[in-house]
């Protein structure tokens, strides 16, 4: 960092964070802490202790002085669908930036029919009771950055179509501590998605389209295909990633019922248009 003058953010399991001088804290503009949701839900998924730790450090680093944005990075397992609850618990603790991921269809072993609806039922039901909670919130003048909510309602509001909405493989790309240069963090070994190297011209570097199944697909200009690996890998088989499609159209109908009361608040001023926007392709995915 000493050496390198370029914008910082990090994401991290918080467990060090108290190590990091202040001085270096503060020139990552944003840091990304796993953090799941309650004292219980955190430790049953990270290791008991981890969730007092990582409280004890961001308040730790908040005393020191960093000011930048600190966003709770929700990993969302099938055993709970209460994004809701787990939601509203991080933002009673302090945080008002917050993202998650649902982790289905990223092996191919732990495909589960009937968990997986389960989850579907559970979690889509407290999606919408998210959703109604932020548009209520919005009356207190603030619009909770919920990266899934925020995202999605700001391409709404501009009408605007996006692309794989992490940026991988078209605006987002990783370095390989071999200098080659690669789609996406997750896929290095993968061979088909290497774009160039240090000596390409970033403008160059080869651009990945939306994966075949999401081109007839009537939000895929909201969505953008969820993730290059899921999309490329196919780990669970049709069914399940079908099912998975059904949480990503779910929370956008949800979003979109929203923009009439979203819109009138921007008019009466009670919020602003800019209260959505926000830094893209630093780590949210946006799409769970
Ligand atoms: S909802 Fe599913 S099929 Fe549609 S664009 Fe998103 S990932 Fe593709």
């Amino acid at each position: 960092m000493d050496n390198i003058n370029v914008p910082y953010r990090m994401q991290t399991n918080g467990k060090l964070l108290n190590e990091l001088p202040i001085e270096y804290l503060n020139r990552i503009d944003r840091i990304l802490i796993s953090i799941d949701g309650n004292k219980e839900k955190t430790d049953s998924n990270r290791g008991e202790g981890t969730y007092n730790l990582v409280m004890k450090n961001v308040s730790l680093i908040r005393e020191k002085g960093y000011i930048g944005e600190i966003i709770a990075r929700m990993t969302i397992d099938l055993k709970s669908p209460d994004i809701y609850e787990q939601v509203l618990h991080l933002i009673s603790i302090g945080f008002s930036s917050i993202h998650w991921q649902i982790d289905a269809g990223f092996y191919a072993y732990d495909y589960d029919k009937k968990k997986f609806s389960i989850f579907l039922k559970g979690y889509n039901a407290s999606i919408t009771k998210l959703v109604d909670f932020w548009v209520k919130d919005m009356q207190n003048k603030r619009v909770l950055k919920l990266y899934p909510f925020i995202g999605i309602v700001d391409s709404l509001l501009k009408n605007e179509k996006s692309l794989l909405r992490c940026g991988a493989g078209h605006s987002g790309y990783a370095i390989r501590t071999d200098g080659k240069i690669v789609a996406c963090p997750i896929m290095t070994w993968i061979e088909d998605f290497f774009s160039g190297d240090l000596n390409s011209n970033p403008e160059d570097l080869k651009v990945f389209p939306i994966a075949e199944r999401c081109i007839n697909c009537e939000v895929n200009h909201i969505c953008g295909g969820r993730c290059l690996y899921w999309s490329h890998l196919r780990l669970w088989p049709e069914e399940g990633d079908q099912l998975i499609c059904k949480t990503i159209k779910h929370l956008i109908y949800e979003l979109k019922n929203k923009v009439p009361e979203i819109k009138e608040l921007i008019q009466k001023g009670i919020i602003s248009s800019k209260n959505f926007e926000y830094e893209k392709y630093f780590g949210p995915e946006i799409i769970p």
